[in-house]
């Protein structure tokens, strides 16, 4: 009974995915097709204003497909001993970067911890994703944190922000492929970092007020 309810909801799931990636593939489709028939009829200065709208349109639809084929339940993890500490310090510039961007601070705080097994690739991915939302959450001036630390039997990745936080309704659809309150989001970023937690027998804790938000992600230090 237990795997066959474990069957609907897989099929339910991969129904919902169908339908959400159809329509998020649709609106840039829609659009090029519109300029493509404005193009027959008309002239060439057209042309030039429209032809970089429909190529970030196909840019889009791209990252959709390539974010959703990441979502991929059999994807293989390449797991090996490695240090969470090295890999947040490698990324670290790159969301300095985009904080600074846009007007806001990050900030390190890396505990000693010992290595785990993890797909480099993929917990890449995690951080960024996690990173980019958080920072996309908060104002002007908001300082994001990370911090690992380590304790009995985890280690612990905290990300933290000083945002809007996400309220108890948004809180129930976290992780669902395709939820986004963003204009531009696709949706994929979390459930993609849910899907990379499972693989790595990791926990996903969320705590949200209106001050912000901290993710709390906890990696078993032995394989189970
Ligand atoms: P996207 O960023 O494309 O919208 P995600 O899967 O990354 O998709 O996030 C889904 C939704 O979860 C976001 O649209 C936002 O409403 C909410 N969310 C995620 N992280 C945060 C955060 N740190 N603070 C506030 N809301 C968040
Ligand atoms: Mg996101």
């Amino acid at each position: 009974f237990e795997s066959e309810m474990a069957r609907l909801a897989q099929l339910n799931l991969v129904g919902e995915m169908a339908a959400g990636i159809a329509h998020e593939i649709r609106n840039p489709m829609t659009t090029i097709r519109g300029f493509l028939q404005l193009f027959r009829e008309n002239d060439r200065h057209m042309q030039r204003e429209y032809i970089p709208i429909m190529l970030e349109e196909l840019d889009r639809a791209n990252d959709i497909i390539t974010e959703y084929l990441s979502l991929a339940k059999n994807k293989t993890s390449y797991q090996k001993s490695e240090s969470l500490n090295r890999i947040i310090e490698s990324l670290l510039p790159l969301i300095q970067a985009e904080a600074v961007m846009c007007g806001k601070h990050v900030n390190g705080n890396l505990g000693s911890c010992p290595d785990i097994q993890l797909d480099d690739k993929e917990i890449r991915q995690l951080i960024l994703n996690m990173c980019m939302n958080g920072l996309e959450a908060m104002s002007v001036g908001g300082t994001l944190c990370i911090e690992t630390y380590q304790d009995d039997t985890h280690v612990v990745l905290l990300i933290a922000d000083e945002g809007t936080g996400i309220s108890a309704e948004h809180l129930e659809k976290l992780g669902r492929p395709f939820f986004t309150t963003k204009d531009e989001g696709t949706g994929l970023g979390l459930a993609i970092c849910y899907s990379i937690a499972t693989r790595h027998q990791a926990t996903i804790e969320v705590n949200s007020s209106s001050k912000g938000t901290t993710f709390m992600i906890r990696f078993p230090m032995q394989a189970v």
